[in-house]
């Protein structure tokens, strides 16, 4: 599970790959403080950029909420 941490000594932000089986702790690679779990999903991108293209709309939207409320509009499901 794709797990991502948060130096609180220096700043950096860095994904890490834990097994469920192990315990959600890591080291900054950096200055090797232990950093913080921000998240732990999958689902988060991280340095997401708009505007983005949506092959299933075959259309460039500015935002996630305009990318949003075309699915809505046209009664879809969005993928
Ligand atoms: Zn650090």
């Amino acid at each position: 599970m794709i797990h991502v941490f948060k130096c609180e000594k220096c700043n950096k932000t860095y994904e890490e790959y834990i097994r469920i089986s192990e315990p959600i702790t890591s080291k900054c690679p950096s200055c090797k403080k232990s950093a913080k779990k921000i998240f732990g999903f999958y689902g988060i991108k991280i340095g997401e950029t708009w505007p983005q293209y949506n092959v299933q709309a075959d259309k460039t939207f500015d935002s996630r909420h305009q990318e949003d409320s075309y699915f809505e509009s046209i009664g879809a499901v969005k993928v």
